[in-house]
């Protein structure tokens, strides 16, 4: 009776494997990635479950080797990438959408590609793809990455190591097309578009306690998100739901796209030797309210620069300065809301001490969407740290600000309020 039972399930339990899908669905997995060698040589090696083609290059400002790959799962110990070695401070690894992956090898000075090459699975060993570092100049560094962009390069004598690379002679790669928006809304409802910041190759700032600003700010959307649909008054969107890389450009469109009527971006910001906390909100401005706002737009704007995007022709619908009235008015509201949202969340966090500035972030130039960046606080500050890694905090902070976006749109609804 008892052998029945165990054959019955052992039976039940190999039905279950057959019908379970191959390993198809990851066509290619990394498996493995590591550093060798030194700063005179150094070697990234990558274990992969079968051979791909690839691309290898260079970007400069900062100087960084790229890895373009098809579509790989990346299956590696979590952390890793993080330690230093040789010529290489650090790497990251993601999709980029759209059937690509990448690698992002952030270099300590100017580098080679002096060869890259997959060896071919040996026994009881997986496919390796391996890339040979080595140091040079500025000069030839930028030569080489000219010459990768079909441009003319001065004559380096390097020719023979740089034609090593396998990058073909191309354009930078394409960013992904903009995601495709949802349906329109129904008629009466707001659209508000909460775009959680970084993600994916890109982890945007890490505390001293590796709390991470695309983790955090991620939680706090989607907080938000349950605290708007729960008021069944708008049609709430997100950039991004999980943890995956969308460029800049890829999130201004996806709120025109979807007509929002106002665009929320989250982020958390980090500084070193301050000791500053407290959230901060930003309009867009041509000129920054300060210099502190400057530096937070340019940081902020170097998202696509961290997972490789350098995008040369830019959309000058979205980046001109569009000084048009559309955009005046967006504007205006965005200002009117950020200072209804203060206001809604000055009990619940900490505020800096100028809340209200301007500067000119990428994210928020689409010209027809009021929109908001708000940095929820410093990932270097101990009790911001600890706030924003808080669940039952950003649950208040996401009731807060639902508040302050009913206040906006429905100033009487808001006044009713008990
Ligand atoms: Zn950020």
């Amino acid at each position: 009776m008892v052998l029945d039972h165990v054959l019955l399930v052992l039976i039940l339990i190999l039905f279950a494997l057959a019908l379970m899908p191959g390993t198809a669905a990851a066509e290619v997995v990394a498996k493995g990635a590591r550093l060798g060698g030194d700063a005179s040589h150094t070697r990234f090696t990558a274990d992969i479950s079968k051979p791909v083609s690839y691309s290898v290059y260079v970007l400069p400002d900062p100087y960084r080797v790229i890895v373009d790959l098809p579509d790989v799962s990346f299956d590696l110990v979590p952390g890793s990438g993080r330690k230093a070695m040789g010529l290489i401070s650090e790497y990251r690894y993601g999709g980029l959408g759209q059937g690509r992956s990448r690698i992002v090898l952030d270099a300590t000075g100017p580098v080679l590609i002096e060869k890259s090459y997959l060896v071919p699975a040996k026994k009881g060993a997986s496919p390796q793809l391996v890339v040979d570092i080595i140091p040079t100049s500025d000069e030839a560094f930028r030569a080489s990455f000219a010459r990768d962009n079909g441009q003319p390069a001065p004559d380096d004598g390097m020719a023979g190591l740089i034609a090593a690379t396998a990058r073909p002679a191309a354009a930078p790669p394409e960013p992904p097309a903009a995601l495709a928006a949802e349906p329109a809304p129904a008629p009466g409802r707001k659209v508000i578009v909460i775009d959680p910041g970084h993600g994916g190759i890109d982890p945007g700032a890490i505390s001293p306690g590796k709390l991470r600003e695309k983790d955090v700010v991620l939680a706090v959307g989607h907080e938000l998100r349950k605290a708007l649909q729960a008021t069944g008054r708008y049609d709430v969107r997100m950039t991004r739901e999980g943890d995956r890389f969308l460029p800049l450009k890829a999130r201004v469109q996806f709120a025109r796209d979807s007509k929002a009527d106002l665009f929320i971006s989250l982020h958390a910001d980090m500084v070193r030797g301050q000791s500053v906390r407290g959230a901060t909100l930003y309009t867009l401005s041509d000129t920054a309210s300060d210099a502190e706002a400057e530096a937070l737009a340019q940081k902020e704007n170097r998202a696509d620069i961290i997972a490789g995007l350098d995008f040369g022709n830019e959309n000058p619908e979205i980046t001109g300065i569009l000084i048009d009235l559309a955009q005046r008015e967006s504007k205006n509201h965005a200002v009117s809301f950020s200072k209804k949202l203060a206001a809604e969340i000055a009990p619940v966090t900490e505020m800096t001490g100028k809340p209200l500035r301007a500067a000119g972030f990428v994210v928020l130039k689409a010209p027809d969407v009021p929109s908001v960046l708000m940095e929820l606080g410093f990932l270097s500050d101990p009790a911001d740290a600890e706030r924003l890694a808080s669940p039952a905090w950003r649950n208040r902070l996401a009731a807060a600000m639902a508040r302050a976006i009913d206040s906006h749109f429905s100033p009487a609804l808001a006044a009713s309020r008990p």
